[in-house]
């Protein structure tokens, strides 16, 4: 044995967090229509069946009815035009009482998303994903902060994780988490450099971060050797693993419950980081499931009642 005794990285886990912000939320909602008769109100769209879709948008609507917001949940068909949607959009902004307005994404093919993102008020945009919410956020001087981002930023700073003067690497480039997540960090005075396919020897830019986010949609593309020691690994990636082996591969001494979830419902789930290595290796990692992805939804429901109290005046 080596005289060095290698300990586990710690886990951040998501759920104390997600579970204090919904508590707050829940408190925000009761104080809004106490003192001032407004409850703030989410409609949720979503276009056609996809079954992953499906489970957001009933998770989303149910979070908000069990935190005491009102909720609506629009199911357009798959065949759905762009015109179409935005029609119902059109709608949905000219209406007082509705606050925020979530379209799932994706769309179908047919869809003009572009088109679609546009159409919802800035100013109800709870998923920040207009251009004036974006350039916003950019400019640092956000209305709205992107659901994931946020709740990558708030696991951060609720577990009293350095983030000023840090070198802070995400990985991923895409509009909904890589380039907000690296605009937040950056606000909070991080050194960032952004990563992406294209970058050239990916692990030893990874490898100096001592703020890694993967935000890439590859099952356990980082590994411990693209990990410094010490260093927190945030994983915002949520893949499917279906092989028995790669899972005895990647969960280490967990494995055997991960296989047994295979054996029930056909899949596991893991993140962007391979978790058996990230533990010898780093400091602190977020668990997949059980991380960032509940964020999303507490960090939804914030940004809703915001909308509401600014729209509002209260
Ligand atoms: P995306 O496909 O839009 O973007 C992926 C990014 O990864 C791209 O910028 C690409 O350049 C980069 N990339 C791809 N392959 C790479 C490689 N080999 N090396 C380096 N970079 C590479 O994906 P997204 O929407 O940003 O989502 C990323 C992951 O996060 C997915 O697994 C998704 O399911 C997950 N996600 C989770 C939540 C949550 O609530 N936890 C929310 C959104 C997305």
């Amino acid at each position: 044995m080596s005289a060095v005794q290698k300990t586990r990285a710690e886990v951040l886990d998501g759920r104390p967090v997600a579970e204090q912000i919904k508590q707050d939320v829940r408190a925000e909602v009761t104080r809004l229509w106490q003192d001032h008769g407004v409850r703030p109100s989410l409609a949720a769209v979503q276009v056609g069946d996809d079954p992953a879709s499906a489970v957001y948008v009933r998770n989303k609507v149910k979070t908000s009815e069990d935190l005491g917001l009102a909720s609506e949940h629009h199911a357009l068909a798959a065949s759905t035009t762009t015109e179409a949607l935005i029609e119902l959009i059109a709608d949905l902004n000219r209406r007082d009482d509705v606050d925020g307005i979530l379209v799932q994404l994706p769309l179908p093919k047919q869809i003009d998303e572009v088109a679609v993102i546009k159409a919802v008020d800035p100013a109800k945009d709870v998923d920040a994903f207009h251009p004036v919410n974006v350039g916003l956020l950019a400019m640092g001087r956000p209305q709205f902060v992107p659901c994931t981002p946020a709740g990558v930023i708030e696991l951060l700073e609720r577990n009293q994780i350095t983030i000023a003067g840090v070198n802070a690497c995400v990985v991923g480039r895409s509009q909904i988490v890589g380039r907000p997540v690296a605009n937040l960090l950056l606000q909070r005075h991080a050194t960032v450099t952004i990563c992406h396919s294209r970058t050239a020897d990916l692990s030893s830019i990874t490898r100096q971060a001592d703020i890694l986010v993967a935000a890439i949609g590859q099952p356990a593309l980082i590994r411990g050797l693209y990990i410094k020691p010490g260093a927190t690994v945030i994983d915002v990636g949520i893949n499917r693993v279906t092989d028995r082996e790669l899972a005895r591969e990647l969960f280490g001494d967990v494995a055997e419950t991960r296989i047994e979830a295979i054996d029930r419902r056909g899949y596991t789930l893991v993140g962007d980081v391979h978790p058996a290595e990230a533990d010898l290796v780093a400091g602190r990692r977020t668990p997949v499931p059980g991380g960032v992805g509940l964020l999303t939804v507490a960090m939804l429901m914030r940004n809703t009642v915001q909308a509401a109290r600014r729209r509002r005046g209260v």
